[in-house]
């Protein structure tokens, strides 16, 4: 099953995701994560990627579209992948559909989080990872169960992300609104796409878009 999971930064995206991946048993594929890994292995990529993704502007499509294709290619999108933060233009919507057809597959669900404009900045501001294996939390909303400590590798340090800064985030909030929200049309035409109340608890949202997708 492949599904795309649409919505602003600080939607809950990688959040969602990342439960829902677990459910399914399907491949995770974040391209904000793979982009920021990259960053921090020096590579080509993560050289070309930095300043942009420091600024909130996008990244551009070929690169983009280069990185997911070759991910999708892995052995473990094989039963299947939720895409976080991909496609981000129509353009990319487009490549990946090309993409996808060639090998047989397609798109089986595009599900939109919903939610305030004004709740993203909270939500944006009080996030942090894990500086070790990248889990993500918030500061209201998803606490470590043990203060202080990763859940999932129990390591000591977290890490914020430099593009969480109210600056960057009025940029990104700015792509996605002129970049992104084209989506919108482009999978209601083809029939694909459901919302849900992404306002919702984790939990909650996450019922919503299993209710969706089974
Ligand atoms: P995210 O973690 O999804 O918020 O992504 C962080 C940053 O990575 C974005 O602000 C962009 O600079 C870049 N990025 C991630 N995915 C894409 C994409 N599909 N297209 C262009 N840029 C991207």
């Amino acid at each position: 099953m492949n599904i795309i999971l649409l919505g602003p930064p600080g939607a809950g995206k990688g959040t969602q995701a990342e439960e829902l991946a677990k459910k399914l048993g399907v491949a995770k594929l974040s391209t904000g994560d793979m982009l920021r890994a990259a960053v921090k292995e020096g590579t080509e990529l993560g050289k070309k990627a930095q300043d942009i993704m420091t600024r909130g502007e996008l990244v551009p499509d070929d690169i983009m579209v280069r990185m997911i294709c070759e991910r999708i290619q892995q052995p473990d999108c094989d039963d299947g992948f939720i895409l976080d933060g991909f496609p981000r233009t129509v353009s990319q919507a487009e490549s990946l559909d090309e993409m996808l057809q060639a090998e047989g597959q397609k798109i089986d669900h595009v599900v939109a989080l919903e939610v305030d404009e004004d709740a993203l900045i909270e939500r944006i501001s009080g996030r942090f990872a894990c500086a070790k294996c990248g889990a993500g939390y918030h500061e209201k909303f998803k606490q470590p169960k043990v203060p202080g400590k990763c859940d999932v590798c129990g390591a000591e340090e977290f890490i914020r992300r430099k593009d969480d800064s109210a600056d960057t985030v009025r940029t990104r909030l700015k792509a996605y609104n002129d970049q992104t929200a084209p989506l919108f049309p482009y999978y209601q035409d083809k029939g694909a796409l459901k919302t849900v109340d992404g306002m919702a608890g984790i939990d909650e949202v996450q019922n919503q878009i299993m209710a969706i997708v089974h």
